[in-house]
C-alpha cells in the first residue's frame, strides 16, 4: 500500500458519507442536534480538495494533512476526533513511502488511542469507539495470525458493523446523546454509523487495488 491506496480510500469514505448524509443526519436528529451528516459530508469533502493537491506526499504526511483539515473544517465533536485519528495515524505510518498489513495495524491502532485519548469513552459508551475498537482489535488479529490483507480487512468491516448496530440498545454516556440519559436508549449511533461506513471504504478500496 502507499499514499495512492489512501487517497483513494479517503475519496470513497466521502463518496459513501456524501451518499449517506441524510441517514447520518437521521440517525443524529434522534439523539443528537441532526448535523452529523453535515459534518462527515463537509470535512471529508474538504480533504479529498486539500489531497488533490496536494502532490508527491509520504502515506503518513498525507494522513496527517487530511486529519488536520477534518479538525480545521468540522465544528462537531467528530471532527476532532476523527482529525486526531487520522493525524495519529499518518504519524504511525511515519516517512516510509509504502507500508504493509502490519504498519496499518500500527496505524489503526494509534488511531483508535487517539481517539480515546481525546474523546475519553470505552466501550459500550454508544460512541465511534463501539466501532473502531473492535475493527481494530479484529484487523490487528487477523493480521498477527497471518490472514491476507483483504481478509483481514472484510473481518475488520463485519467487526465495525457488529459493533455498530450493537451501540442501538446501549445507553449513551459520552457526547450530547448522553444528555438524554434513557431516552438515548433504541436509537443506533450516528458517529458508530459514519465509522463503519469509513472502515467499509478501507475494504473496499484494497479489494479494488491493483
Ligand atoms: P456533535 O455531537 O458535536 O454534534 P457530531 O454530531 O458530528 O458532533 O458527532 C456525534 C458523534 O460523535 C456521536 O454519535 C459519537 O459517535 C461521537 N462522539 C461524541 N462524543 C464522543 C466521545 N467523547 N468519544 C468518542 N466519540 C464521541
Ligand atoms: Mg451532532
Amino acid at each position: 500500500m502507499d499514499a495512492g491506496t489512501l487517497q483513494r480510500w479517503l475519496e470513497a469514505a466521502a463518496e459513501s458519507l456524501h451518499e449517506q448524509r441524510d441517514y447520518l443526519t437521521q440517525l443524529d436528529a434522534a439523539i443528537g442536534d441532526a448535523d452529523h451528516g453535515a459534518n462527515m459530508d463537509r470535512g471529508f469533502a474538504a480533504v479529498v480538495e486539500k489531497l488533490d493537491g496536494l502532490d508527491g506526499a509520504t502515506p503518513g504526511k498525507l494522513l496527517t494533512t487530511a486529519g488536520s483539515t477534518l479538525v480545521s473544517k468540522v465544528g462537531g465533536a467528530s471532527g476532532p476526533l476523527w482529525g486526531t485519528a487520522l493525524r495519529r495515524a499518518g504519524r504511525a505510518l511515519g516517512d516510509d513511502a509504502t507500508f504493509d498489513e502490519q504498519a496499518l495495524a500500527a496505524a489503526l491502532e494509534a488511531a483508535l488511542a487517539g481517539v480515546v485519548e481525546l474523546g475519553a469513552a470505552q466501550e459500550g459508551e454508544k460512541t465511534m469507539v463501539d466501532t473502531l475498537a473492535p475493527a481494530v482489535r479484529t484487523f490487528r488479529s487477523e493480521v498477527d495470525q497471518g490472514t491476507e490483507l483483504a481478509a483481514a480487512l472484510a473481518a475488520a468491516r463485519a467487526a465495525a458493523e457488529d459493533g455498530m448496530r450493537a451501540t442501538t440498545p446501549l445507553q449513551a454516556a459520552k457526547g450530547r446523546a448522553s444528555y438524554l440519559g434513557e431516552r438515548s436508549i433504541g436509537h443506533q449511533d450516528p458517529g458508530a454509523t459514519s465509522s463503519a461506513l469509513i472502515i467499509a471504504a478501507l475494504e473496499r478500496t484494497v479489494a479494488q487495488s491493483p
